[in-house]
């Protein structure tokens, strides 16, 4: 009885916060951070703030620091340098002690405001409170039909409800938080992971605002590898694909190659036609390479996972002891 009421306790919240180069926004998230604390009392809940620095090159560590120094509920881990947002808040959700987890954006994209409101669904019984976007201001029209059709696929080809429209802003239970901590697979893709472990989930929908201060750290390069992330720790449909159409054009070759058979035998020897060489060899070419490729993107992410290196390592913390 006693540990099933700890378990379901719901007082401390903590909240999530990766940063990379955000010294411009900080000083703004500070203010809205200490608003939200200060109202704790009245909501019943107990606020820690854990800021997870992923190696910034500006003043964001000092920033932190000094926050810290004046503000007893605010932890830190900075990162020996810098490893990506997923690793930065896998490093978080590892040395948490938390009844409930919020993930929240240093540019106040995800404001802060609607962390309340999260934790009354939380109360309600929900344990895994998903912001979902209703618009997604600043955002261009190529980023968000591409994120659209990805998430589409990716619900196609791994057979587990993803979320539309979400990023990792969302309030997570202590069970969530476990699950997670025990997923510690090298190359991650928290939005794929959130849904994987399952749990009672809830939307609620908000809109999600411009950056307030910087740019964004994402280029199409690490988002194309993020979603291959998605797909592979997914599913292997890609290379079942590649099996099966190497057996497919297998087929049409042996069917073509007897009807050349045939005809040579039968009408003698034709003059060779470069056209359909061309395309056989090209095609035949083109497949061989997508599944070599195919075959690489497993094999690298086996290659990664079975050097067994630690996610990522902390430089400098002040969580020991957590409270
Ligand atoms: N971030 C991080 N490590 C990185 C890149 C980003 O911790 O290598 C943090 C960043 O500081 C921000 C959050 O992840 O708090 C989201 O980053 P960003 O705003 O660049 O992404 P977007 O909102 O454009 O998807
Ligand atoms: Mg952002």
């Amino acid at each position: 009885m006693q540990g099933e009421q700890t378990d379901s306790r719901k007082e401390t919240v903590t909240v999530l916060i990766p940063c990379y180069n955000e010294q411009e926004s900080l000083p703004i998230l500070f203010e809205r951070m200490d608003a939200l604390v200060s109202k704790q009392v009245e909501s019943g809940l107990k606020y820690t703030l854990l800021f997870v620095d992923d190696g910034s090159k500006d003043e964001t560590r000092q920033l932190v620091r000094e926050y810290a120094q004046h503000h007893s509920y605010a932890k830190y881990i900075f990162l020996s340098r810098n490893f990506g947002k997923e690793k930065a808040m896998f490093a978080g959700i590892q040395h948490v002690d938390t009844d409930a987890l919020v993930i929240i954006d240093a540019d106040l994209q995800d404001p802060p405001e609607l962390i309340p409101q999260m934790a009354e669904l939380w109360r309600q019984g929900y344990e895994d409170v998903y912001a979902r976007r209703r618009s997604r201001e600043g955002e261009s029209w190529l980023k968000k039909a591409t994120s659209r059709w990805y998430y589409e696929l990716l619900q196609k080809v791994s057979g587990v409800a993803i979320q539309k429209d979400t990023g990792d802003f969302r309030l997570l239970d202590r069970k969530c938080v476990e699950a997670l901590k025990r997923l510690d697979e090298s190359e991650r893709n928290s939005k794929a992971l959130f849904s994987w472990i399952g749990f009672k989930k809830i939307e609620f929908l908000y809109d999600r605002d411009r950056r307030v201060a910087g740019k964004t750290k994402w280029n199409y390069f690490k988002l194309f590898h993020l979603a291959m992330d998605g797909i592979t720790s997914f599913t292997t449909l890609p290379l079942k694909i590649a099996t099966w159409s190497g057996i497919a054009v297998s087929f049409v070759a042996l069917i073509y190659a007897i009807v050349i058979l045939v005809r040579t035998l039968v009408i003698g020897v034709d003059v060779p036609g470069y056209a359909s060489i061309m395309v056989v060899m090209l095609i035949l070419g083109g497949i061989q390479l997508l599944s070599l490729g195919i075959l690489g993107e497993y094999l690298g992410r086996i290659f990664m996972q079975t050097k067994n290196r630690p996610n990522y390592l902390v430089e400098e913390q002040n969580i020991s002891q957590w409270s």
